[in-house]
């Protein structure tokens, strides 16, 4: 079994050359100058609301405590209440983070969603934990940053090694000290307020935005070939997506320990159910094994990072790319660096914040369910989602072609307006 990670990372790890904060800050100059925007106004809308970076005391199943480091941090809440997942990682830390909560700002806004942006970590390695740790750690972080929490000031959700479980905890440790509040956090299990369509939404975006982007410039998704590097909540539905409902070839994907090709197309429902059972992606009957660092030359129509940051970087591999739309399933997952020699290579990105929004804007469905106590089925789940991510996709299209700039440079002009207003008309 082949399993290596990216030559200058440790498995599982992220970030390669830039933290968070200094990709976003890069990427925001560029659309600030495209919409003339104020000196102060990109102070404002560069500079966190409310930082909060709390200790974590947890109780280890052998009776020893340990501290880790958890950090809440809401970017601007000027167009709602803050928005955005909480991850767990051994390199969360107060750059990513706040790169994050950025991005979570101009996701909300692209999508024209009455939220803000957030985001919250613990620096851990869940799979150290039991799950009893997990819990506890959780109910503990919870409870250090509930006092910036609520469904109209702060509304968390999952992101990397959190999921609905998590979600849950977080539901239950708020609502013990504030009443039951479902609308307190999002992505939470269906039988406790979760909306269906929730956990595949992000994937389901993902694939909505593909079908638009492949109409309009000449690469259908029907049997077009794509490359996915990452498995799990974003990487696994939407894998499951294109293949089953768009009739894509999903040809190669890869977890942290590894990947599988078949140039015919792989079998995905068969190979989730595999990964379901904790078997290694590479030790799949239905293909071949390739290294993490092999799947990024596979050559494909659509290349779709839905793992970690920093992965497609000028060091290793913006170069040797061999695919015509990167789409950025992952937050942050391509370096200003790269960004450019993509640029160059003719290379099309399809931005983080417009590819990957379609978790945000389910869970604006699922808070608004919250809120009024009424449940939507799936299929209005889906047409709304796909209704509010085409419209933003169109915008984006439209102000790069008009302006002839890049579609990450038009979805942040785009976002950077709809914020810089909303300020504006608070009295900044
Ligand atoms: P997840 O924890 O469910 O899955 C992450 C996947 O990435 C796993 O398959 C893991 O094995 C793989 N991975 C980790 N390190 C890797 C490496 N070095 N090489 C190859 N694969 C690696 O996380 P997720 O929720 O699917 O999130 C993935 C990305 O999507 C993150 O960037 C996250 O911020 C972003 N995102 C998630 C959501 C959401 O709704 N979950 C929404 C928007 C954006």
């Amino acid at each position: 079994m082949a399993a290596t990670a990216p030559p200058d990372r440790s498995p599982g790890a992220a970030r390669t050359t830039m933290s968070g904060k200094a990709i976003v800050v890069s990427q925001f100059d560029r659309a600030a100058n495209l919409i003339n925007l104020e000196d102060y106004m990109r102070r404002i809308l560069m500079s966190p609301f409310r930082e909060v970076q709390v200790e974590v005391p947890v109780r280890m199943d052998d009776g020893r405590i340990e501290v880790f480091t958890g950090y809440r941090i809401q970017h601007n809440g000027a167009r709602g209440p803050c928005k955005g997942g909480i991850r767990y990682h051994p390199e969360a830390d107060h750059d990513e983070i706040l790169g994050l909560a950025t991005i979570m700002t101009w996701k909300t806004a692209l999508m024209d969603i009455p939220f803000g942006g957030a985001k919250g970590g613990v620096t851990v390695d869940p799979k150290r934990l039991s799950n009893l740790e997990l819990e506890r750690l959780t109910r503990r972080f919870t409870q250090r940053i509930s006092i910036v929490l609520g469904p109209y000031r702060d509304v968390p959700a999952p992101d990397v090694n959190t999921n609905a479980q998590v979600m849950a905890w977080i539901l239950d440790e708020y609502s013990s000290r504030h009443g039951y509040t479902p609308a307190a956090v999002t992505g939470k299990p269906v039988s406790l307020g979760g909306s269906l369509g929730r956990e595949e939404a992000t994937g389901r975006g993902v694939m909505y935005v593909m079908t638009e982007y492949g109409r309009d410039f000449g690469i259908p998704l029907q049997g077009s070939r794509v490359v996915i590097q990452g498995f799990g909540n974003v990487g696994g539905h939407l894998a499951r997506l294109l293949a089953t409902e768009a009739g894509a070839k999903v040809i190669a994907v890869a977890d942290v320990n590894g990947g599988i090709v078949n140039e015919n197309g792989l079998d995905i429902p068969g190979l989730l159910a595999h990964a379901a059972a904790r078997k290694p992606l590479s030790e799949w009957s239905g293909g071949t094994p390739i290294t993490n660092d092999a799947l990024w030359t596979v050559p494909c129509d659509w290349l779709v990072p839905a793992a970690l940051g920093g992965v497609i970087n000028r060091e290793t591999n913006a170069r040797s790319l061999d695919c015509k739309v990167v789409v950025e399933a992952a937050n942050e997952p391509t370096t200003p660096s790269a960004d450019l020699i993509l640029a160059e290579r003719g290379i099309a990105v399809i931005p983080d914040f417009l590819a990957n929004a379609g978790g945000v804007t389910v869970s604006y469905y699922e808070w608004s369910q919250n809120l009024q106590q009424y449940r939507w089925t799936h299929e209005q789940v889906n047409r709304e989602l796909k209704a509010t991510i085409t419209k933003a996709y169109a915008a984006v299209r439209d102000l790069a072609q008009q302006k002839g700039v890049t579609f990450r440079t038009a979805a942040y002009a785009i976002a950077l307006q709809r914020v810089a207003e909303a300020e504006r008309l608070r009295g900044n």
